[in-house]
């Protein structure tokens, strides 16, 4: 198998393509219908996919419906992104022990993850990854716990075909194509799909299941690339251009994180749906007779009151100043940080927003202020 090879196979193939993973010891998780959004779920049978289920989603609102469509990957991202497999909400850190010789010890949290291969990835939610594998694994200090994990993930992407209206990772470059570096990469066609290994593990396990795969004939691509830019095309939304960075921080007095603090809510939803915010807080949970203690993390917010307390102080004392830190560290110091936007695009903090408020639509009027 060539090293860059895209196949073609049939609908009645990706069944027994997951199969095979299955076979070496995954538990497969893929898109499915729950609480009436689309979300990742654990996939025991082909009908747990969501054949024929699309969605519709604007600020602050998300809808699915269902049509008589063959597909199982026309619709958009739901509110969850890869961010909970790896970085979980709450993490047992470690525990520790009070002996009865009155010393302590220190217990290692949860043993080895299990194996989980992802199915539906999207561009944007790839990119994400890559952030966060940024911050947690190539940092001066690596997390062991996300990088357990991270090895335990088999991830397969999906190019979008069906944007949502508050998709913007065609301005930001992170999509609608999935991009090379998950272990599989498909597109989904009208009869089947293309598919492509972008890893070795990927090849490997590709090769197990050869008599699935077909060379695709030139139309088959020719529907892939179509398909493609119409995505792009689909997208009206797009951050501002240039130098965000600085544009964002030469305007830190902006009446505008006034205006937009009269509609936020300070719920924190935008922060715990994107895939890409890694901001936590750690607590003690001590058992009554004070001999056990167990040290979690859990996921916290630039909107939330605590996340601003430091040495005494709030530094942030109002939903203004937490909007600012939000966008500003999002849009303008993950440059600084990681060499690129902390915004894949995928557009949740906007359609997740019960308020409405538009995620891009702020970065442009705070950026519209210099012309
Ligand atoms: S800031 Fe909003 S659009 Fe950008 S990655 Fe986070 S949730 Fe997605
Ligand atoms: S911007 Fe929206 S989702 Fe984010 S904290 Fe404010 S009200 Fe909540």
């Amino acid at each position: 198998m060539a090293e860059d090879s895209t196949y073609f196979i049939e609908r009645s193939g990706l069944w027994p393509l997951l199969q095979t993973l299955v076979a070496e010891g995954f538990d497969v998780v893929g898109p499915a219908v729950a609480d009436q959004t689309i979300q990742y779920k654990p996939i025991y049978q082909e009908s747990d996919l969501p054949k024929g289920w699309h969605d519709q989603q604007s600020s602050g609102h998300y809808q699915l419906y269902h049509d008589m469509s063959e597909r199982l990957f026309a619709w958009a991202n739901g509110p969850q992104a890869i961010r909970p497999f790896l970085f979980p909400s709450d993490e047992l850190l470690w525990s520790s022990k009070r002996m009865e010789d009155g010393s302590l010890v220190f217990l290692p949290p949860d043993p080895q993850p299990t194996k989980i291969a992802i199915l539906g990835v999207r561009g944007c939610d790839m990119a994400a990854v890559n952030l966060q594998d940024q911050h947690f694994l190539q940092a001066s200090h690596q997390d062991l716990g996300y990088q357990k994990r991270r090895l335990s993930l088999f991830l397969i992407a999906v190019d979008c075909s069906h944007p949502a209206d508050t998709c913007f990772c065609a301005s930001t470059g992170d999509g609608p194509h999935a991009g090379g570096e998950a272990d599989w990469n498909l597109a989904e066609l009208d009869n089947g799909y293309l598919i492509r290994a972008g890893t070795d593990e990927g090849r490997r396990l590709l090769e197990k299941r050869a008599s699935l795969l077909q060379m695709p004939t030139q139309s088959q691509r020719d529907e892939a690339i179509y398909q493609h830019q119409q995505a792009i095309e689909a997208q009206s939304k797009a951050l501002p251009s240039g130098d965000l960075s600085s544009v964002l921080f030469a305007h830190l007095d902006s009446p505008q994180w006034q205006r937009v603090a009269e509609q936020c809510l300070a719920c924190g939803n935008c922060t715990s749906v994107c895939p890409t915010c890694f901001c936590h807080k750690e607590t003690e949970q001590v058992s009554l007779d004070v001999s056990v203690s167990d040290h979690y993390r859990s996921w916290d917010s630039c909107f939330s009151q605590g996340h601003g307390y430091m040495a005494g102080h709030q530094v942030r004392p109002d939903i203004a100043s937490r909007y600012r830190q939000w966008m500003t560290h999002k849009l303008g110091s993950w440059h600084q940080q990681y060499g690129r936007s902390g915004c894949v695009g995928c557009g949740r903090c906007t359609t997740w927003c019960p308020a409405g408020i538009d995620f891009v639509a702020v970065a442009n009027a705070v950026c519209a202020e210099d012309s």
